[in-house]
């Protein structure tokens, strides 16, 4: 028998222990979601419609239960974790509003008497995901496959299987039929037979890159689609022209709030020469004067990292930065799984603050001379998630965006989701999109129709 531990990252005390599906629990439980799918593809949408606004209302009336053991497994703020769960909720109503006519046919004209794009359900979906947002990862993914006539299975990261199992809770307590949608406590050395198994249709994955390859390798030998949402390391651009206070305290929620565990966070501050002085000072300042403590508190905004190996990542980052020439602003210091917010300047695209990805509450900051500098810095990166351009010349920043090697431009705002836009990236980043018309479609066959 085999057994998972989640430990709480702030006290360091032993959660929950968690014992393990089995294979022959795992074939059965995979062999149950394909079952269920055949009677769930037949479901009309204003039965689906009525279910997810049901788990919406779940996720409203116990947020407070399913925020805490966040809070708990990851050590985020109180308060974030709270905001994580009300946007699952969102997500649920968005789709539950929007799936019919996101997937009602698509009439094409042609020689035929009649011709038309069909979207029907493909079966089970695995979702593998990761712990910086354990339940809106989830939710963003859930809430579209459902409504589409998809199953989920879901294989969660290790350390948040009381999320998961929480999770589906949601869906149970809903009244969705049993296993439309399932936990698999499972480690990662049993993705791969999960992949191989012929009810999986397609995966999906939010988490690191090397954890993206070997998923969508598997699914590649076995002729599966995947979707993958990995890493990035997204540029704040401040231009000359910004209006400085309130580019300060959007570049502090991009790069601070999650306690820095994003993949959209802005970790990378490009600003212009000319008020890179007065800029650092008021950013210096802000960050200071954010609170860390017990993420149980409602007034901390800075909680610990999710586990103290992801900790002692960014403080090596951190200090070979330093090491190698940038002038260490505020914080650097680590205690068991909590890193200080931090602030590096001096940055050059040679040091690892900068051309690796940093998943916490550390910010680089590096100048530039012009626009065209600028843009070559942003898109000097492996990653393509997304980018910030602040400035009060809306036309010029518009104008840019094309230059951009990224799946999103954000204007004077930080990049976030949003269950009406798409999302994800290009390059590292990964490929495919998540959420609005363009998420619930990547998890559906486009069958032509043709009548002559
Ligand atoms: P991982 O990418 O390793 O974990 C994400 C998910 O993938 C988990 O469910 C994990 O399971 C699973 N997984 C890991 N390796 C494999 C594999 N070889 N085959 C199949 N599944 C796998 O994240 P980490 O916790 O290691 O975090 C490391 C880094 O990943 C972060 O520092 C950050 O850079 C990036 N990351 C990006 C996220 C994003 O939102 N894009 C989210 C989280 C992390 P298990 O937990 O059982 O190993």
């Amino acid at each position: 028998m085999s057994t998972v531990t989640s430990t709480n990252p702030y006290t360091g005390e032993t959660i929950a222990t968690y014992k393990t599906h089995t294979k022959k629990e795992i074939t059965e439980l995979l062999e149950k979601a394909d079952e269920r799918f055949y009677s769930w593809r037949e479901t009309s949408f204003a039965a689906r419609k009525k279910l997810m606004i049901a788990a919406a209302s779940e996720l409203k009336k116990n947020t407070e239960e399913y925020a805490k053991t966040i809070s708990e497994e990851v050590g985020k703020p109180i308060t974030q974790a709270i905001s994580e769960v009300e946007k699952c909720a969102w997500v649920c109503e968005y789709y539950a509003d929007q799936a019919e006519k996101q997937t009602a046919n698509e009439i094409i004209k042609t020689d035929a008497h009649k011709s038309y794009v069909s979207y029907e359900p493909m079966g089970v979906v695995l979702a593998v995901m990761p712990w910086n947002y354990p339940f809106w990862q989830v939710f963003r993914f859930a809430a579209p496959a459902l409504m589409a006539g998809n199953i989920g299975v879901l294989k969660h990261a290790s350390n948040v299987f009381g999320s998961a199992l929480l999770i589906e809770k949601v869906f149970q307590r809903a009244g969705f039929p049993k296993n439309c949608f399932t936990t698999l406590l499972v480690g990662s050395d049993k993705i791969e037979e999960i992949i191989e198994n012929p009810i999986i249709k397609a995966v999906t994955l939010t988490g690191s890159g090397p954890a993206g390859s070997a998923v969508a390798a598997v699914a590649g030998e076995n002729i599966k689609k995947t979707v993958l949402e990995l890493g990035g390391n997204n540029a704040l651009v401040v231009m000359e022209d910004c209006d400085m206070e309130t580019t300060v305290d959007i570049c502090v929620q991009a790069r601070y709030q999650n306690t820095g565990q994003s993949c959209i966070a802005g970790k990378r501050l490009l600003v212009a020469e000319s008020i890179a002085k007065e800029f650092t000072e008021i950013l210096v300042k802000k960050v200071r004067e954010l609170k860390s403590g017990d993420p149980s508190d409602e007034a901390t905004y800075i909680g610990t990292l999710a586990r103290e190996d992801l900790a002692k990542d960014i403080e090596e980052q951190v200090k070979a930065s330093v090491k190698a020439g940038a002038k260490l602003e505020l914080g650097g210091k680590r205690q068991n799984a909590y890193f200080e917010p931090t602030i590096v300047s001096g940055v050059t695209p040679k040091m690892p603050v900068f051309n690796e990805e940093t998943f916490g509450p550390a910010l680089s900051i590096t100048t530039f001379k012009d626009a065209d500098e600028a843009i070559e810095l942003s898109n000097n990166s492996k990653f393509g998630l997304g980018v910030s351009i602040f400035t009060k010349d809306i036309d010029a920043a518009e104008k840019m965006a094309y230059r951009f090697d990224e799946g999103a431009v954000f204007i004077n705002e930080l990049v976030k989701s949003d269950p009406r836009l798409p999302f994800g990236g290009i390059k590292d980043s990964g490929y495919g999109r998540e959420l609005s018309q363009h998420g619930i479609r990547e998890f559906m066959n486009r069958k032509t129709i043709y009548i002559n």
